[in-house]
């Protein structure tokens, strides 16, 4: 293992130790609720939304270190965006994580630190699905 491999691996524990926006609250409407059947990781998300920009970013999530460390960084990547920019950020996420297309340098580290998932197939679902899920909780919201 390399050192950024090293600090990569580092990152994503602290994520999973600690998870940011872990707290989805009694009276928060569940917008989605998704599972990767293949891991058995399943996410409940929710989020506020004002004037088009996204407020805050809440989950529960129960699975694997991976989708828990994903849905923390995904918490902290989209909180204080438009709706369009998360949109986007998350359909070039999944896109990067299922490997048809880069990586973008200018992305938090953190997202950076789930790249090495992609070497294996079967853990790109539960890194993607607390994105996928938000995906859907934003056009529920909408609706
Ligand atoms: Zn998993």
């Amino acid at each position: 293992m390399d050192d950024l491999e090293q600090i990569y691996q580092e990152m994503i524990l602290d994520h999973y130790k600690h998870p940011r926006n872990a707290e989805l609250l009694a009276d928060d409407p569940v917008l989605a609720d998704e599972e990767n059947p293949m891991c058995g990781d399943r996410i409940q998300l929710t989020c506020q939304i004002n004037d088009e920009q996204i407020e805050a970013v809440r989950y529960k999530i129960s699975g694997c270190a991976v989708s828990r460390a994903s849905a923390s960084m995904m918490s902290e990547a989209l909180q204080g965006l438009p709706i369009e920019e998360a949109n986007d950020l998350i359909e070039q996420f999944v896109a990067a994580m299922r490997g048809e297309r880069e990586l973008d340098p200018d992305w938090h580290e953190d997202l950076m630190a789930l790249s090495g998932v992609r070497k294996f197939p079967l853990r790109v679902k539960c890194a993607t699905l607390a994105w996928h899920g938000m995906a859907k909780a934003l056009s529920e919201r909408k609706a």
